[in-house]
């Protein structure tokens, strides 16, 4: 597994510092070696004390995980004073690897994280040698030596920052503007970042956000694509922070492993589904162009969000099969189809193909299913296909291609797997 390394304080309520970043690195697959170089007592209200390590332990701790491990990327947080970010530097000096500083000064809650002279140490010794700065407004002052009132000091305080070749990444929450909008200075180019502006971030957002750069550029992705990836991921951790004490809520790191186990109970679904599937369909409803069932991930906003079986099940020698796995972007036209129809209701995450008959169609009206008539190309929506489903009172429980094709097929619709058979049981 490839290696990150933090060298940052320890949080004791764990929404930022240490803690924070080893979750943040671990979510995205890297391991995360740490290097301590304070100890805070804190909650979500503030900071009660600081413990500095020794340089001479910092120094032991750093020699011991460099001497084993392949560290593939690097970042220093809370670096707390001169002398220990002279000993991270005089270290790390001697081993290539990229280097991201996060410039650690204030708490969210407002207390000092940073004796005076880290300042200059940072200026000097640290920023030169680090492939990329994450600043806030007030740290990128700070390090500029500039007031930062509009977007062209900005401008100029990124190149001031960067002027020994590293780049810089400064974040525009703490503007006063109606959306977020950050930029990336890299190779003497600037690349705009504009998000929604959510709820205050909470406790750890920096740190959280410099461990996936860190941890992506781990994995030997390069600073932009590092960078756009990490946005994405702490907008989402900033959406879905929580509460653990009395005072500033805390990000949430873990934001993409709740994605992943989405993904696992879509495919999980999928799988018991088809069994039964197979089970009870009689050949009749398999479609000569094969069968399949899909279903999306919530609020998917692509195929590749919603999984199927790869090569749809169809009928050999009187036993329908299954003939591929179930993966995530298997089966475009029933996705697009599906994505249509969630565009009306998120909640319908379900569905699947059988073959058109007369008969099936007399039963499903019979069972009081709502079914839609519309027009499809080449088995994708069409404008038609929308104005359909806006027509129809309810959301259908099934799309039927209208006439004049080769094969006619019936979408059934449903909100997930045990919908779904709880439909087809009723169709047979
Ligand atoms: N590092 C430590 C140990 C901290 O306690 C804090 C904040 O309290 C930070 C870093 C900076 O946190 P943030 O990511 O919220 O800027």
């Amino acid at each position: 597994m490839r290696t990150a390394l933090t060298v940052a304080g320890s949080d004791s309520v764990g929404g930022a510092g240490i803690q924070a970043d080893v979750k943040a690195m671990a979510v995205l697959g890297v391991h995360a070696a740490s290097v301590i170089t304070a100890i805070t007592a804190q909650n979500t209200r503030g900071v009660s004390g600081i413990l500095p390590v020794s340089e001479e332990f910092v120094k032991s701790q750093l020699e011991a995980v460099l001497r084993d491990c392949d560290v593939k990327a690097v970042k220093t947080g809370m670096l707390y004073s001169a002398d220990i970010a002279e000993t991270v530097v005089d270290i790390l000096e001697d081993h290539e690897m990229p280097l991201v500083v996060d410039p650690v000064m204030i708490s969210g809650t407002g207390y000092d994280l940073a004796q005076d002279d880290l300042v200059k140490t940072l200026k000097r010794d640290v920023i030169p040698m680090c492939e990329l700065v994450t600043t806030n407004r007030h740290e990128a002052e700070v390090l500029s030596g500039m007031k930062i009132q509009n977007k062209d000091d900005l401008m100029f305080a990124c190149e001031v920052i960067g002027k020994t070749g590293s780049s810089v990444y400064i974040k525009g929450g703490h503007f006063n503007t109606p959306t977020v909008v950050d930029y990336l200075y890299l190779s003497s180019e600037f690349t705009k970042f504009e998000y929604p502006r959510l709820k205050k971030s909470g406790h750890g957002s920096g740190c959280v956000l410099s461990s996936f750069i860190t941890a992506s550029l781990a994995k030997g992705i390069d600073i932009m694509n590092a960078v756009v990836k990490s946005r994405e991921l702490i907008q989402d951790s900033i959406a879905t922070q929580y509460q653990i004490g009395k005072g500033d809520l805390v990000v949430n790191p873990m934001v993409k492993l709740k994605g992943d186990s989405d993904r696992s109970a879509v495919l999980g679904a999928l799988d018991s589904a088809t069994s039964r599937i197979l089970d009870i369909v009689p050949d009749e409803l398999v479609p000569k162009s094969g069968m399949n069932i899909a279903m999306a991930m919530k609020d998917a906003a692509g195929p590749e969000e919603i999984a199927a079986v790869d090569k749809r099940m169809s009928v050999h020698n009187g036993i329908i099969r299954r003939n591929g796995q179930i993966k995530f972007g298997a089966a475009e036209n029933l996705s697009y189809i599906l994505l249509t129809v969630m565009k009306h209701d998120p909640s319908m995450r379900c569905i699947m193909s059988i073959a058109y008959s007369p008969d099936t169609m007399y039963v499903m009206q019979d069972i009081g299913l709502n079914v839609v008539v519309a027009e499809m190309s080449r088995d994708r929506p069409t404008e038609s296909t929308e104005a359909a489903l806006s027509k129809s009172k309810r959301i259908p429980d099934a799309i039927v291609d209208k006439g004049g094709r080769k094969e006619r097929i019936i979408r059934l619709l449903a909100k997930d797997t045990k919908d779904m058979l709880g439909k087809l049981e009723q169709l047979l």
